[in-house]
């Protein structure tokens, strides 16, 4: 089953936050922070289904008396994720001038490609 989340923006009667942040026990609650901003706190809710969410909502948040205001944003169903990208292996190509005729030569080169100076 996909889970729902949302961010809970709370504005609270001043100095209540923790009262706010103190949820994060609560089933459901992901995350609980005491934030600056416009807000005063802001929670990551998650639920079965958007119906759980809003009651979830209402029932850890909303009816709290301290809480003044409550902004829910919903997340958007994030795109099932890929399998990871295989990094591309960064090869590092160390090169290095033969002494004897300056041409670049591979480090792991035993002999310079061009004039066979032996450099090992
Ligand atoms: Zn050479």
């Amino acid at each position: 089953m996909t889970k729902v989340f949302a961010y809970v923006l709370v504005r609270t009667e001043p100095g209540t936050s923790h009262q706010i942040v103190s949820l994060r026990t609560m089933p459901g609650v992901v995350l609980a922070h005491s934030v600056f901003g416009r807000f005063d706190a802001v929670l990551v809710v998650s639920a079965n289904s958007l119906e759980e969410l809003s009651t979830k909502v209402y029932e850890i948040v909303s009816k709290q008396p301290s809480v003044v205001k409550v902004e829910t944003l919903v997340c958007l169903p994030t795109p099932s994720e890929k399998a990871p990208k295989k990094k591309e292996e960064i090869k590092l190509v160390t090169s290095f001038h033969c002494p004897s005729c300056h041409a670049l030569n591979e480090v792991e080169a035993a002999t310079c490609f061009f004039c066979g100076y032996k450099f090992k």
